[in-house]
């Protein structure tokens, strides 16, 4: 099987077959963004996702493995060319454990409550959503097309269809200027979604974004690693969404904390708070996306 481009994946994925059922990411505009610059948004057609499907069958077909279902919007797909994928991971993976896929708010809220049931039922477990921000002035800032109405929405419309949900978000994503508002409007945004997975990662500017000019510019100031806990302490002391695992662990964040809302969030304070106290961030040259 040949990926095309880069293939990116949440880290909860790193032990899963991916399949690369679109390439790209159709927005493709978000301004801190670069990781589908390189690739023109496009569906790959039946035959090229059947032939790595079954080409990868003949290596791992009868394994107990997880499939998850990119690029950057694959949940952009026509509910029967995913029902019509579903049933070829059935056929050609007997004991594939879960299926799951990149989406957008956007994505989740095109299709109809009966649609996402009908993907649930052929074995579509979990859908992963970039929310980023719960904050309209910083979505609309970072060019994300959707406002946290549609994450609302989709969230809702998930829970409703029995598909899990794993949130993202950015820390640092709104400067120091939106610090507050970044973390208040995204607590405010996980409370009403209440979703059963939430990932935190830190904002790390990569090739030539916008969002790297406005700070080269001097016209957003990022946050050090110091302002970024600040953030984070603010989120977690506002949050309400009991249950949901929390997951702050990737390579981008200053200090890794896991956990589950609302029970763990005094210890992850109390994390945190020794982290400032003595200072033990993760080195920036050791943090990575
Ligand atoms: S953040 Fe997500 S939606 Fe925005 S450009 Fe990147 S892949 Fe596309």
């Amino acid at each position: 099987m040949n990926y095309e481009g880069t293939v990116y994946r949440p880290p909860s994925e790193a032990r899963s077959l991916i399949i690369q059922v679109t390439i790209g990411c159709r927005h493709n505009q978000c301004t801190f963004c670069s990781m589908y610059k390189d690739k023109v948004f496009r569906i790959r057609t039946r035959e090229e996702i059947y032939r790595d499907l079954e080409e990868m069958s003949q290596l791992y077909g009868s394994l107990p493995l997880r499939i998850f279902l990119a690029d950057g919007d694959a949940l952009t797909l026509d509910t029967d060319r995913l029902l019509e994928i579903l049933l070829w991971i059935i056929k050609l993976f007997p004991a594939c454990q879960r299926v799951t896929i990149y989406g957008t708010a956007g994505d989740v809220i095109k299709k109809s409550i009966p649609e996402l049931i009908s993907l649930r039922e052929a074995g579509l477990a979990m859908v992963y959503l970039g929310a980023e921000s719960g904050s309209d002035e910083i979505l609309k800032h970072i060019k994300k097309g959707l406002g946290r109405d549609h994450m609302i929405r989709a969230g809702a419309m998930l829970k409703e269809a029995g598909i899990d949900l794993s949130l993202t978000l950015i820390s640092g994503l709104g400067g120091r200027e939106h610090l507050k508002e970044h973390a208040l409007m995204s607590a405010d945004l996980v409370s009403r979604i209440r979703p059963e997975y939430l990932g935190f990662l830190t904002l790390m500017l990569e090739g030539d974004t916008p969002m790297r000019r406005e700070v080269e510019a001097g016209q957003m100031e990022l946050l050090d690693p110091g302002e970024v806990l600040e953030e984070m302490k603010l989120f977690l002391n506002h949050v309400d969404s009991p249950g949901t695992i929390f997951r702050a662990n990737h390579a981008s964040n200053y200090l890794n904390l896991r956990g589950q809302l609302n029970r763990d969030i005094p210890q992850m304070i109390r994390q945190i708070e020794n982290a400032e106290k003595t200072h033990s961030f993760r080195p920036e040259g050791l943090r990575g996306l």
